[in-house]
């Protein structure tokens, strides 16, 4: 196992002025690597090594690291002065706000924010304003930022996990200290790919929204079972409630019209982030005219506050505009390549388990993918929780590191290519997952 003595040095220096020596909690990981520079699918730490990259920073870069023609468009606006912002409207909001209302059929209007967490706390507004109730349903495993709403009641305690039973049985624990205890009374958790569950909530509470990642991709890839995001449209009609997809990790990743399109069920709001602008700062609430105008409702009694001073800022603005230039080329070309790319890590990875008799199954949508070391697809965090191996998981990610390719260092971390991997960098990894495989069982 490769050391990283610059890295720990750097970070040791860090700790001295930031809690941890890292600015996101969960970056801190072990072994700590200080990463220098990142171009397309490869990422060089502080020691020189380099890296085929598949962590993407929690799922930005679709197109890959530096991606020339998204930072020729923001070196435009800085050379043109155009970088101011906050004064006024400027040319670009409205420009990247019909772009994705052309690319999403449920999209009618857009805000324009800065984090995915700004945006699911604003979707979560919306539904309470426009329902005039307060709780709100959120399938476990799911994760939709830092702020109270979402960041309570998130996961089961390890003790109990195992179980299928109606959720609001479990006593479920915040992933945050200093969050109102009227907080949790007011978030119900549900099982994903529990119909049940959903309405067994609906009977009990007066529901205002459910928060769902269509796809789970904070634990891996746990793919709706079919009928189920058809399943919760129909509740939420039944029950009044607002229907909210989360795709801050699934938009433009998969598709350009997000999986919305994909699965054809239109969310009655939808946010987006990460892959919608390869990397630079920015985020999306969408949706149905009516939720959406409640921005500007004349009613100050049901007008939702929109407010920031960098929302619509130019660089991030015109990033998304570029990136989804570049998703759109060719007819989706970049989604094709990626998907042959998937597919070809699909089958590669499924031979060598196979061939180690290793119990393991591959999920996969497009571009992103996860081994879960069990028998068969999770589908739901309960599952998942009690059945994945997660100590090989954690081993051969990091065995991993020795030869170059960059899984995060957690286990269930989804993978993902982007448009500047080759089936070179896929080929390589397979011989070394091959290989580190090989050298932890053995
Ligand atoms: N929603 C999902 C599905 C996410 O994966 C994340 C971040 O990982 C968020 C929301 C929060 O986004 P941000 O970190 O930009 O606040």
């Amino acid at each position: 196992m490769p050391n990283y003595p610059k890295s720990e040095a750097i970070l040791s220096a860090n700790t001295q002025y930031i809690p941890g020596g890292v600015v996101s909690t969960n970056r801190a990981v072990d072994p700590p690597i200080v990463f220098d520079r990142a171009l397309g699918a490869y990422m060089w730490d502080v020691e020189g090594n380099r890296f085929i990259d598949f962590h993407a920073a929690f799922g930005p870069y679709v197109l890959g690291h530096s991606d020339e023609y998204v930072n020729n468009a923001v070196r435009r606006v800085l050379d043109e002065q155009r970088s101011l912002y906050g004064s006024g409207t400027t040319t670009l909001e409205g420009q990247l706000a019909q772009m994705i209302c052309d690319a999403v059929p449920a999209v009618e209007s857009v805000q324009i924010l800065n984090t995915g967490s700004e945006a699911t706390y604003q979707a979560l507004r919306l539904a309470r304003a426009s329902t005039g109730r307060s709780h709100i349903i959120k399938p476990q495993g799911g994760y939709h930022g830092w702020h109270n709403d979402v960041a309570c009641n998130l996961m089961t305690p390890l003790g109990v996990l195992g179980e299928r039973r109606v959720a609001d049985e479990y006593p479920f624990l915040p992933i945050s200290a200093g969050i109102p205890e009227e907080h949790s009374s007011l978030v119900h958790p549900v099982n994903f790919n529990d119909l049940e569950s959903v309405e067994a909530m609906c009977r009990k509470y007066p529901i205002a929204g459910l928060i769902c990642e269509p796809i789970l991709q904070n634990v891996g890839i746990i793919r709706p079972q079919p009928g189920y995001l058809e399943g919760l449209r129909a509740l939420a009609d039944k029950y009044g409630f607002i229907l909210i997809f989360d795709e801050v990790k699934t938009g433009f990743r998969h598709a350009l019209g997000g999986f919305s399109t994909l699965s054809g069920v239109r969310p009655d709001l939808v946010v987006y982030g990460k892959a919608i602008a390869n990397g630079y700062p920015i985020a999306v609430i969408g949706g149905r005219k009516d939720l959406m105008d409640l921005f500007v409702s004349p009613d100050p009694r049901r007008r939702v506050l929109l407010a920031g001073t960098y929302n619509g800022h130019p660089v991030p603005t015109v990033a998304a505009i570029a990136t989804i230039e570049r998703l759109a080329e060719n007819n989706g070309a970049v989604y094709q390549h990626m998907e042959e790319l998937g597919c070809e890590m699909q089958r590669g990875l499924e031979e060598i388990f196979k061939k180690a008799g290793t119990e393991a199954v591959v999920a996969r949508q497009g571009s992103a993918f996860c081994a879960y070391f069990m028998d068969h697809l999770p589908v739901d965090w309960h599952d998942l929780a009690a059945n994945h191996d997660a100590d090989l998981d954690g081993l051969i990610r990091r065995e991993l590191l020795g030869h170059g390719v960059y899984y995060f260092q957690l286990p269930m971390k989804q993978c993902s290519l982007s448009a500047a991997h080759t089936r070179d960098d896929v080929r390589y990894t397979l011989q070394a997952v091959a290989e580190s495989l090989a050298a932890v069982t053995c």
